[in-house]
């Protein structure tokens, strides 16, 4: 059984991200979204060194969307060589660019992966109605992959209707996870990938630990007894998801 770990921050993690490959040979590839102009070339150079088994993205956070005007050129001459676009996204919990910075560097990013045909790697924190809109807007809905869905039955269905694939991460597999859950339960197997967001969210039992790529099995198994089915299946069905999203 092999999994795809679609969200791995690598090159954030501060332990060597060969060691943490190497520690997780059940996971086939990850994707290291780039957060910065910075993270995004270093995953540039992680995909380098690790052909086949990292895939590269460039983008910015929400956090630091008040920096796209000088990010911008940097990601724009990276994006062409990447895997997909991202993160970007809408992040209204922490708000530490404004909102209003937040929707025009989403947008551009956006606009990035439309032209390049890419995917796009959303964050959506305490924004599910803005996401909603923008993804709406843009028609970027077949190419957006929700990254750590958290929404519950009400904004599941509405972001279903948008095409966009569901990324699961550690909180599905919360004790406090009942609403992702629910949310998870109308996901259609299809349209649903896994990560584990290294270094954050470690899914129980590994909760409040450093996360790594080896721990995304305890997501699909998580989300195996929401839909009630073998984690060989999930572990199966997310990967050939994955690979159709990445191109990978
Ligand atoms: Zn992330």
């Amino acid at each position: 059984m092999t999994w795809v770990d679609t969200h791995c921050h690598l090159q954030l993690d501060g332990r060597p991200p060969a060691e943490l490959l190497r520690r997780a040979p059940e996971v086939a590839w990850v994707v290291a979204p780039g957060v910065d102009a910075e993270s995004s070339k270093a995953s540039l150079s992680l995909a380098g060194e690790h052909p086949g088994r990292v895939l590269a993205t460039a983008g910015l956070h929400p956090h630091d969307a008040s920096a796209w005007p000088e990010q911008r050129l940097a990601i724009e001459e990276m994006a062409p060589h990447v895997s997909a676009i991202g993160e970007t996204g809408l992040d209204f919990y922490r708000e530490l660019s404004t909102r209003t910075e937040q929707e025009a560097s989403f947008r551009d990013q956006i606009g990035l992966a439309i032209g390049l045909g890419k995917p796009i790697i959303v964050h959506c924190r305490d924004a599910f109605a803005d996401v909603h809109r923008v993804i709406e807007e843009t028609g970027a809905g077949a190419q957006a992959v929700l990254h750590c869905w958290t929404g519950g039955t009400r904004w599941t269905k509405r972001f279903l209707d948008l095409g966009v694939m569901f990324s699961f991460a550690g909180p599905v597999a919360f004790e406090t996870g009942e609403t992702i859950r629910l949310g998870a339960e109308l996901v259609p197997p299809e349209r649903a990938l896994v990560e584990t967001d290294t270094p954050y969210l470690a899914p129980p039992p590994h909760r409040g630990e450093p996360n790594e790529p080896a721990w995304v099995a305890h997501v699909g198994e998580a989300l195996a007894r929401v839909w009630g089915i073998g984690p060989d299946e999930v572990a199966k069905t997310t990967s050939t998801n994955a690979s159709r999203v990445f191109a990978a």
